[in-house]
């Protein structure tokens, strides 16, 4: 349940008496206060006063939900903007493969409006003796060159025993779509003040999404922002995934977290993925991750989803011209 008190002075009392009460999963955003689970009835134990309204839906997630938290939250990092009207661009190679070359891609993706460099060290593989990353060489590698570039820096975490050495270098983690149900993933990161990308797992419903943004918010972090990023249905012949792109408006209206788009990981082949990428940016999305390479035939990772830099900065300038247009007919 979620109260909607006067004032925040009169939330505040309300915290103090569920402190007091040692009530569990009590929370307070502004004025409103939410209540996980009191009881079966979904009573409150204690009279409130100066009560607004009483909203009684029971969101999946209640941190996440806007009915607890109705503005936007808006990400920043030292050189971005997340969620904040503008159209973030996140791009960057697949894997980090060299210093050189992930300067070289950083420089590329700035060039189009990309203000977060990714880059995988760490590679979430399906087969164990493929490529699995540089490891801490390549976040050295990557940390270097969005210094140089006066850019921020993603990569993903995939094991908490990473978390402190991956935290020396990034500036935003990011959890893979085979990781959205890493408890433990979660609830480490949640514990950071590092924003944290979370990837819809490619199996999960919105609801397993927005639970899974709540690990991470339960442990203090709220920095969080999601991505669609494509999803498993009968249909993956053509694409790598299915783009849900129904999950980009859904998500906004649920949620009062940034709802970013990969067309990379959905189509799985470089000519959907600016098609997919634009349709992101008409729904809705706050912008996209976009995985690039000079050679794509030579990327150590995913060379076939890959856009070269030129498609690249057209897909970049097509889809911040859709997200304006959709923004100034709001
Ligand atoms: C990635 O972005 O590098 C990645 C592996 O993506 P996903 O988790 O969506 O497969």
């Amino acid at each position: 349940m979620i109260i909607e008190l006067k004032n925040v002075e009169d939330a505040n009392k309300v915290m103090e008496q569920a402190n007091a009460k040692k009530l569990e999963h009590v929370f307070q955003h502004n004025n409103r206060v939410g209540f996980v689970d009191q009881n079966a009835l979904g009573d409150v134990p204690f009279e409130i006063d100066n009560v607004e309204q009483v909203i009684t839906e029971h969101p999946a997630a209640i941190q996440a939900s806007r009915l607890f938290h109705p503005e936007n939250t808006v990400i920043k990092t030292e050189h971005s903007v997340i969620g904040d009207g503008g159209f973030a661009l996140i791009a960057g190679p697949d894997s980090i493969e060299s210093a050189e070359h992930v300067l070289l891609m950083g420089k590329d993706v700035q060039e189009s409006g990309a203000t977060l460099l990714r880059g995988g060290s760490f590679k979430p593989r399906t087969n164990p003796y493929s490529f699995q990353g540089l490891g801490e060489e390549g976040l050295k590698w990557h940390r270097e060159a969005a210094d140089k570039l006066g850019m921020d820096m993603v990569t993903e975490i995939m094991d908490t025993r990473d978390l402190e050495m991956i935290d020396k270098y990034t500036d935003m983690f990011q959890i893979g779509t085979r990781n959205m149900q890493n408890f433990a993933l979660l609830k480490a990161v949640g514990k950071t003040n590092k924003p944290v990308v979370l990837k819809r797992g490619m199996s999960a419903t919105i609801d397993d999404l927005l639970n899974a943004s709540e690990y991470i918010a339960a442990g203090g972090n709220h920095q969080i922002i999601l991505m669609e990023r494509g999803i498993r249905t009968f249909d993956n012949k053509y694409t790598r995934n299915t783009f849900d792109v129904s999950a980009i408006p859904v998500l906004k209206d649920l949620t009062h977290y940034p709802v970013i788009g990969d067309p990379s990981h959905a189509a799985g082949v470089t000519k959907f993925v600016e098609p997919i990428g634009l349709a992101a940016a008409a729904a809705g999305a706050d912008g996209l991750m976009v995985e690039i390479h000079n050679h794509p035939k030579e990327a150590f990772v995913d060379g076939k989803q890959a856009l070269t830099p030129a498609q690249f900065d057209h897909l970049a300038k097509v889809a911040t011209d859709i997200h304006n247009l959709v923004k100034e007919e709001k």
